[in-house]
């Protein structure tokens, strides 16, 4: 049985050149004492946006574990994929994203719905769940909402589901169930009505990603009420361990953050639940890497810092265009985005500053972050030229993929005091 180790973290390398700088970031971490394994993810999206096919993550991270002979777990992730799309991962993953949140709120068959509230007494009324202080209150009505609401993903989760372990034997599938595409946070009781659902369809899923409260825009902080979050994690991770129990789920299932990265906030907030519930975790990190590429080639100078430029440019031309599928998660003020010639003007270093995630750092610019994280597409236009710089720069650039992953990310996560 393939099974997802306690602590993962989600990585993305959309050029598929950063993987043993990224893999150097999990060296540090265990060498610190926490063992945290790398699952490289690539969605359908961005192999479309990069013109990309899956098994060249598969083949970029086997050569990573290979060139430093990595001892530890590893795994390819098919993320976001849904029954149309996940036939080209099935031979190069072993970890399934599987993106129900199109499913969700389409209201399932009223037969179902009565079917499962029959079957799920024990869901009515006060639910004690150890961990959380007052048992949840769930009225009857409620679970009919919910089940009316969910019904249908969870369904679509068990066909996909069944698909993959139909291809690729049921012991050789990671299965993630995602619902965080989505408007409305799901609640801790959400959480559960949903978890007693899967157990139902028979999905034997390792780790599940809700949508959590607040903002989680790519690649920059958290916006949104921190106290809130603490709360609803801690009530998410005692209602996985009462689903486990209660309905046979696997027992490392464990909740998966899709953070698109750089969670700084919530790091501490997690640290200290992992802690005091000796809980696991799945953390996904969006495509950030490749900004630290752009840092490492703006550092570099000449004829990178030149291409960087070059691709701020673009970006500002193109706005509209490369933010369109990202409206819901990216906050950019027009305002603080400098113009092409300002930007010209930078040195390397101004434009690292700029970019580099460092949020009390004078001239970090959060603007100019996301709008960069947006733009990979223009940097897979310039294809080789963009490729062969990274190349000639590959000890700079790797030298800040790998501080990002380790200092900003594993360490606040899994290994500050
Ligand atoms: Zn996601």
């Amino acid at each position: 049985m393939l099974t997802l180790e306690k602590y993962s973290v989600g990585v993305g390398d959309r050029f598929a050149h950063q993987a043993k700088a990224q893999l150097r970031a999990f060296e540090l971490a265990a060498a610190a004492g926490v063992s945290v394994v790398p699952v490289w993810n690539k969605s359908h999206r961005e192999h479309t946006f990069t013109g990309s096919h899956p098994q060249s993550v598969w083949d970029a991270a086997q050569a990573a574990v290979q060139a430093l002979s990595w001892p530890g777990g590893w795994h390819v992730d098919a993320d976001h994929i849904r029954m149309e799309t996940v036939d080209r991962f099935l031979p190069c993953s072993d970890f399934f994203t599987i993106d129900v949140a199109e499913c969700i709120g389409k209201p399932a068959p009223a037969a179902d719905v009565a079917a499962f509230v029959a079957r799920h007494p024990e869901l009515i009324g006060k639910v004690l769940v150890a961990g959380i202080g007052a048992p949840l209150e769930i009225p009857r009505a409620q679970v009919e909402r919910v089940a009316g609401k969910y019904l249908l993903a969870v369904q679509e989760a068990g066909r996909i589901y069944r698909h993959i372990a139909a291809k690729k034997g049921a012991g050789h599938v990671i299965a993630e169930v995602s619902m965080d595409e989505t408007d409305d946070p799901q609640t801790p009781p959400e959480l559960l009505i949903i978890l007693a659902a899967l157990a139902d369809e028979e999905v034997r899923l390792q780790t599940i990603a809700p949508k959590f409260t607040g903002r989680f825009n790519k690649g920059v902080d958290y916006v949104g009420d921190a106290a809130q979050f603490e709360r609803e994690f801690n009530d998410d991770l005692a209602v996985i361990a009462h689903a486990v129990a209660r309905y046979g789920l696997p027992g490392n299932l464990k909740l998966s953050v899709h953070s698109g990265s750089d969670k700084f906030t919530l790091y501490p907030i997690i640290r200290r639940a992992l802690r005091s519930t000796g809980a696991g975790v799945h953390l996904k990190t969006a495509g950030t890497t490749w900004l630290e590429e752009l840092i490492g080639l703006a550092e570099a100078g000449g004829d990178g810092l030149a291409l960087a430029k070059e691709i701020y440019a673009g970006a500002l031309d193109h706005q509209e265009e490369l933010c369109a599928p990202y409206a819901s998660v990216i906050d950019i003020d027009p305002t603080r985005l400098p113009t092409t010639a300002e930007v010209g003007r930078w040195t390397g270093e101004e434009f690292a500053h700029a970019l580099r995630h460092v949020p009390s750092h004078p001239q970090f610019n959060p603007s100019v972050r996301q709008l960069l994280h947006v733009a990979f597409k223009l940097a897979a236009r310039a294809g080789t030229r963009y490729t062969d710089l990274l190349k000639a720069s590959e000890n700079t650039v790797a030298r800040n993929v790998t501080e990002n992953l380790f200092a900003r990310h594993l360490h606040p996560l899994f290994i500050a005091p």
